[in-house]
């Protein structure tokens, strides 16, 4: 249960979460609170629009249309993953739905009842996200799109400390719709888990590959942790309490593969337990090859040492 976020609220968790936003028109006082309630919040609900076009898709789910008045959710998530924000407040897309399946999204349940009654107004409790896609089934998904999706949950979830089983599908709520058509929800919600495992991009900087000296954004919110010495400190036979330091922050995140230790001297126990760290942060490849990089540093957070 929560209280709905404010639009300044909304903006700055999807923003942090990495995502290009618009603000629409006049989103931030564009609702259907003057038709029922708005909260508590239980969830995210995603749809697909059943339209093709960016723009006009985006004016449809602000206007809405004459047997549904808008807004027909809170942000539309377009082709190319950018979301437009149309509403705050209550909104037309969720309709009523089942009251065991809201008891399972308040519960986070692990396992979402069938959706076989419409007796519970969803358009009260639940976010909504209209994707932009035909639903015919052949209209494809965009990666882009789909890490959008991802995103948006994920940043509502960790603003309101949820987690991913907060999040559904209308198909999931409202006997009779099938939308989102195209992807499962189930391994939606797994991906959203991964994401909020992590920490939320936008202000991370995790773009770019790990090892290659790409700049990563500076992040000066996290003043005393110790700044990366660069991947060649990093060889056999070095030594230091930087190293040390790392070494305790590793079997914190539940990455230590040390037999004894972790001490001063850099060894290869040291690079198993890093590359560990790496993968845990979804690095592949040689990415992961356990010497370390700025951008999984950055993340780990070694104390200055
Ligand atoms: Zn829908």
């Amino acid at each position: 249960m929560a209280t709905p976020l404010t639009a300044d609220e909304l903006l700055r968790a999807l923003r942090e979460e990495g995502l290009t936003v618009h603000e629409v028109r006049d989103w931030r006082h564009h609702n259907r609170n003057a038709k029922g309630h708005w909260g508590p919040l239980h969830g995210v609900m995603i749809h697909h629009t059943v339209t093709e076009g960016t723009d006009s898709s985006v004016e449809l789910c602000y206007d809405g249309h004459p047997d549904l008045p808008g807004p027909l959710c809170h942000g539309v998530i377009d082709k190319q993953g950018e979301v437009h924000l149309v509403g705050n407040g209550r909104a037309n897309h969720a309709g009523l739905g089942d009251r065991d399946v809201l008891e399972a999204v308040i519960n986070e349940a692990s396992e979402l009842p069938a959706d076989n009654a419409a007796d519970t107004d969803g358009n009260r409790h639940f976010y909504g996200f209209e994707c932009i896609n035909l639903g015919n089934g052949e209209d494809p998904w965009p990666e882009a799109q789909k890490a959008a999706i991802e995103k948006v949950s994920a940043a509502i979830c960790r603003a309101h400390k949820w987690t991913e089983r907060s999040v559904i599908g209308h198909k999931e709520w409202q006997p009779g719709k099938v939308d989102p058509r195209g992807f499962p929800m189930d391994g939606m919600r797994e991906a959203i888990k991964r994401r909020l495992a992590k920490e939320p991009q936008g202000t991370e900087g995790t773009e770019g590959t790990e090892g290659d000296g790409r700049p990563v954004p500076p992040k000066p919110q996290h003043p005393p942790y110790e700044p990366f010495p660069g991947s060649a400190f990093f060889h056999s036979g070095a030594k230091s309490p930087v190293i040390t330091a790392m070494g305790e922050r590793l079997v914190a995140e539940g990455c230590g593969h040390y037999e004894q230790g972790p001490g001063p001297e850099w060894t290869e126990a040291d690079r198993t337990s890093y590359a560990a760290w790496q993968r845990k942060l979804g690095f592949r490849g040689k990415d992961a090859d356990g010497v370390p990089g700025k951008a999984s540093w950055e993340r780990l957070h070694v104390p200055h040492s």
